[in-house]
């Protein structure tokens, strides 16, 4: 699982990481971390402390090269507000996130699959994404869904100044919040790069939460919905935070292998904080 939480950076297939390309190199040594400090998620939490462990020790001088640059230490964010749900805190339940859509195609299809089978999840859109698509976000959050921010274009903000770090995050924040008629709470840096100071800068600016993943699918990479599947029946448990993209084909019919799998296990899929 730490192999595949901190190699999500190699993902060349996924559409909206095209500016990223250049960036893969620079990026490969970025550390994710998130937090999460609500007891129910204290597995989640280990996970990530191991994770970050092994990614520091993977980091390389471009990773490692000032303090602000280092990677984020976990148990020190301050969240502004319990945003996990006291209901999200059973070690039953973990929680399915999607990131850079709205797709046209592939999101409608999930959001008919999630309210289907009554689960609710989190999306971090992009807000380009969400600029073509405004009725996918109304959508996502009419059938209870949770909209995270996920930048405007999903640059590396690591490599961004402060300035324009900011102003990525703020253009999307702004057009998810007029779209959704609420203001995110929480953010998920594109490729999971942000640096410690980059991280209490968005908190103390938007009172975001940062959250990255405990489960990534691989989805932008592996072609086949069994493999994908088989990722999920593997990672998954009480506490994970998996991470997919609705803007492939393939994590629709994953899920739909996956389900019988986690009801018979009595896992429940649910957004990250919800009222
Ligand atoms: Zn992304």
């Amino acid at each position: 699982m730490i192999h595949s939480i901190i190699s999500f950076q190699d993902r060349p297939t996924c559409a909206s990481h095209q500016n990223g390309r250049t960036l893969l190199t620079s990026m490969a040594k970025a550390c994710p971390a998130f937090i999460c400090r609500h007891p129910g998620w204290v597995l989640a939490l280990g996970l990530a402390v191991s994770l970050t462990s092994v990614a520091q020790r993977a980091s390389g001088p471009e990773a490692s090269s000032s303090e602000s640059d280092t990677p984020i230490p976990l148990g020190v964010l301050q969240a502004p507000v319990a945003v996990i749900a006291p209901r999200a805190a059973s070690a039953q339940n973990f929680a399915l996130t999607f990131d850079d859509g709205p797709h046209p195609v592939h999101t409608p299809a999930l959001l008919d699959w999630l309210k289907q089978n009554r689960i609710r999840a989190t999306f971090f859109v992009l807000g380009q994404n969400a600029e073509r698509y405004p009725d996918l976000v109304k959508r996502m959050v009419q059938e209870g869904h949770e909209v995270g921010n996920h930048s405007w274009s999903h640059p590396n903000l690591r490599v961004m100044s402060p300035k324009k770090m900011l102003a990525e995050v703020r253009r999307a924040h702004d057009l998810i919040t007029r779209i959704t008629g609420r203001a995110p709470v929480l953010f998920r840096p594109p490729y999971g790069a942000l640096s410690a100071s980059q991280r209490r800068l968005i908190e103390k600016e938007f009172r975001y939460q940062v959250v990255l993943w405990t489960v990534d699918t691989q989805d932008w990479k592996l072609r086949n919905a069994t493999q994908v599947a088989a990722v999920l029946e593997s990672g998954t448990r009480g506490g994970s935070i998996v991470l997919a993209h609705d803007i492939h084909d393939r994590i629709l019919p994953a899920l739909e292998q996956m389900l019988p799998a986690w009801r018979l296990r009595h896992l429940n899929p649910m957004p990250l904080s919800a009222p």
